[in-house]
């Protein structure tokens, strides 16, 4: 016997499996736009259409320095990140109706990063839902959607669908 998925479960699932198109070796987000439980629009990180991606022009890498905690100590760490894809979010964004937008519902795989959070925080949407932490932007965009009074919840017992979850290179 199999139970019945719940509708988070059911649209969290639907994000992952967009992110499987992602092509980038760094990072795999999906994101799905929801409407009255009506799937309107699905979404991953990726370059513009017509234009080489990850898997054929490599990952376009930039390094940044990050404050990161360790052992009760702050400390400055190097990191790269791939800034050839157009992030899931904005990509769903560019492609859904804005119309279609006002009081919906965004699923997606990773925790938004600030940019993409401060666009979905003028999008219409009222609810963002998602699985991975991004702690790196996580306060202030927590602050974002407090102050915008867009319902902003982890699903964290959920588990993605087997052979969606992609292992990436940090
Ligand atoms: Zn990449
Ligand atoms: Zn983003």
């Amino acid at each position: 016997m199999t139970t019945r998925k719940d509708w988070d479960t059911y649209f969290l699932d639907m994000a992952y499996m967009a992110s499987t198109r992602s092509q980038c070796s760094r990072r795999h987000v999906g994101a799905v736009l929801v409407q009255g439980k009506k799937l309107l629009g699905a979404a991953y990180n990726g370059a513009p259409m017509g234009v080489p991606d990850c898997s054929e022009a490599g990952c376009m890498l930039v390094e940044e320095y990050e404050l990161a905690e360790s052992g009760g100590k702050e400390q400055v760490v190097k990191k790269q990140r791939c800034i050839r894809t157009i992030h899931a979010e904005q990509n769903l964004l560019l492609f859904t109706d804005p119309k279609d937008r006002e009081g919906s519902v965004v699923y997606v795989t990773d925790q938004p990063c600030w940019t993409c959070a401060n666009m979905l925080a003028n999008s219409g949407i009222s609810e963002i839902v998602y699985h991975r932490p991004y702690p790196k932007d996580s306060d202030k965009v927590k602050a974002l959607m407090e102050q915008k009074g867009i319902i902003f919840r982890r699903l964290e017992a959920y588990e993605p669908p087997a052979g969606t979850m992609t292992e990436v290179q940090h």
